[in-house]
């Protein structure tokens, strides 16, 4: 599987989850399009149903989520 930093690298703007991710599932319940997922850990998101909205950037307690752009 690639490295968490190389899915990092393609966003080129919206919102990313880093290794800082503890699985805790708080941004899957905020995430108003479901394009968080977290079946694996860091979680990820489906940039192509993103809203960009930074529900999950917000909610993070553990800062995992990155802002890009
Ligand atoms: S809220 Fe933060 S730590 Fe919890 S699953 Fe989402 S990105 Fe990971
Ligand atoms: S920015 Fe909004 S739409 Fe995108 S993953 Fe986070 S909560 Fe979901």
């Amino acid at each position: 599987m690639e490295n968490n930093n190389g899915y990092i690298n393609r966003v080129k703007s919206g919102y990313a989850v880093t290794s800082a991710c503890k699985g805790c599932g708080t941004c899957v319940d905020m995430c108003p399009t479901g394009a968080m997922n977290i079946s694996r850990k860091p979680s990820y998101i489906d940039q192509e149903i993103c809203a960009k909205c930074g529900a999950c950037y917000e909610v993070c307690d553990h800062d995992a989520i990155v802002k890009i752009g």
